[in-house]
């Protein structure tokens, strides 16, 4: 599969990434864990990105398209993405559409999750994240707790609350994503890619894209 997930920050996006990994190996890539890791480890990237994104704003168009870039041709992308994350702005699309041409890519479907703003700012207060750069499993307090409060079932790090969880920081995340990114929806409808899905569970949006894929 080759996807591009796209929704509101706590739509779902990320889950639903992991579960269709394990359908047919597709690789998941998501920027924000990428530059999570980058900042965790002190690299120069992570020092570019770090004050955008506790604030809650977009990193540079040029500092992902330059990610992303080398990410999509590395070898294990030849089984599939799913991308979570990326595209966010109209340019890093319309960029993107440049790359995937010039490496003879194409996509099977753009799916647009559709979470209604107050599940989606209830799971983001709600939402905890292992520490462990490496690993960045996610937890819900109310519905998805780790076995040992505050500790990862996966590998063991403390989860903690992420630094743009704040609620300042998500209702500025929310407002960039409908200044920014809610734009791609009819991007990719011109494109003649796009499946919108309005679901709440991550199974429904699953068995949405097995349809649409024929699998
Ligand atoms: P969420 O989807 O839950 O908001 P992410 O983990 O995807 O969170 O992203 C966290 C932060 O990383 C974003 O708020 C932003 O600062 C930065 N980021 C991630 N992906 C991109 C992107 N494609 N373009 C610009 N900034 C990005």
């Amino acid at each position: 599969m080759k996807l591009i997930l796209l929704g509101a920050p706590g739509a779902g996006k990320g889950t639903v990434a992991k579960m269709l990994t394990q359908l047919d190996g597709s690789v998941q890539i998501s920027t924000g864990d990428i530059l999570r890791g980058a900042v965790a480890a002190g690299t120069e990237l992570g020092k570019q990105a770090e004050a955008a994104m506790k604030r809650g704003d977009l990193v540079s168009d040029d500092l992902i398209m330059g990610i992303m870039g080398k990410r999509l041709q590395e070898p294990d992308c030849k089984n599939g993405f799913l991308l979570d994350g990326f595209p966010r702005t109209i340019p890093q699309a319309e960029a993107l559409k440049g790359l995937l041409a010039r490496l003879g890519i194409k996509l099977d479907t753009v799916v647009s999750i559709d979470v209604p703003r107050e599940v989606i700012l209830d799971r983001l207060t709600t939402r905890r994240t292992c520490s462990n750069a490496k690993c960045q499993a996610i937890y819900n307090v109310k519905s998805n707790p780790p076995k040992k409060e505050g500790v990862c079932d996966k590998c063991g790090s403390p989860v903690v609350q992420r630094e743009d969880e704040t609620e300042a920081a998500i209702s500025h995340r929310l407002e960039t994503y409908n200044q920014k990114t809610a734009p791609l929806i009819g991007f990719y409808e011109k494109e003649g890619m796009l499946l919108s899905v309005n679901a709440t569970s991550s199974e429904a949006v699953i068995a949405a894209i097995k349809r649409k894929l024929g699998k």
